[in-house]
């Protein structure tokens, strides 16, 4: 089984991308978040869209960040749209939040994955 204990607050990969700590290549970006290609796709297209506000998971959103939550669907869905053409075949967005969800990252992320036929249930 693979590793999904939390990270530290503020220590993820994600929020060192944002501070340019770490290198990154963005296909989107506005004052509100980012989004880039996930670095082991599950399927021919697997981006992810993150808010800049350090959201550690789902679960600790409130209703300050009603807008913003939004947001990212609306980026997202922007992206597969306009870039990656995958909105008329669909696809599936992803949030993965704490143990049970097996979260790996915390800071909060979108997954948008489509470009080939997916199954359901997951495990
Ligand atoms: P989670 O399981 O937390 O919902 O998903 C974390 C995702 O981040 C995984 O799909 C993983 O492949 C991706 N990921 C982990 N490290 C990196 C990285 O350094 N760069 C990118 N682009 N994606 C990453």
């Amino acid at each position: 089984m693979a590793n999904n204990d939390e990270e530290a607050v503020g220590e993820t990969i994600f929020g060192r991308m944002l501070t340019g700590q770490e290198p990154s290549r963005f296909i989107y970006e506005d004052e509100q978040c980012v989004a880039f290609d996930d670095i082991n796709p599950t399927a021919p297209v697997h981006f992810l869209v993150i808010p800049r506000k350090p959201i550690r998971q789902l679960a600790d959103a409130t209703e300050e960040d009603q807008l913003l939550l939004g947001h990212l669907l609306l980026v997202g869905n922007r992206i597969a749209r306009e870039q990656k053409r995958m909105a008329a075949d669909g696809y599936r967005v992803v949030i993965n939040s704490g143990h049970n969800g097996f979260q790996t990252i915390y800071h909060l992320h979108l997954h948008f994955i489509g470009g080939r036929q997916l199954g359901w249930p997951f495990g």
